[in-house]
């Protein structure tokens, strides 16, 4: 750790485990200060935790989460449709309940 590190380290924030979700580092985690990137009293304090990622492993875990997040907003779509069938339904079973009764 040279100077300037140890100088930010100690602006008196927290640092925390964080997981970095972008297509260059999937997955891989970091130190991070509680005051990074902050516009005042910023600190610049950021330190790798686990070790590069595998070039393959980069390529399969972006693939999974493309596909997973694919999957998540077909599922969101699917839901708000059987909503809107059941709100139909019950509508539709409204209106010929009073024609009928
Ligand atoms: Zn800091």
């Amino acid at each position: 750790m040279d100077a300037e590190m140890d100088r930010v380290y100690y602006c008196g924030a927290s640092s925390t485990l964080k997981t970095c979700w972008t297509d260059e580092n999937p997955g891989k985690r970091f130190w991070g200060c509680g005051n990074y990137g902050k516009e005042i009293r910023g600190c610049k304090f950021f330190c790798w935790y686990d070790p590069p990622v595998n070039a393959r492993s980069k390529v399969v875990i972006v693939g999974l989460r493309r596909r997973v997040a694919a999957m998540e907003k077909e599922r969101k779509k699917e839901k708000s449709l059987v909503i809107l069938i059941i709100v139909v339904v019950f509508f539709v079973g409204f209106i010929l309940g009073k024609i009928f009764s």
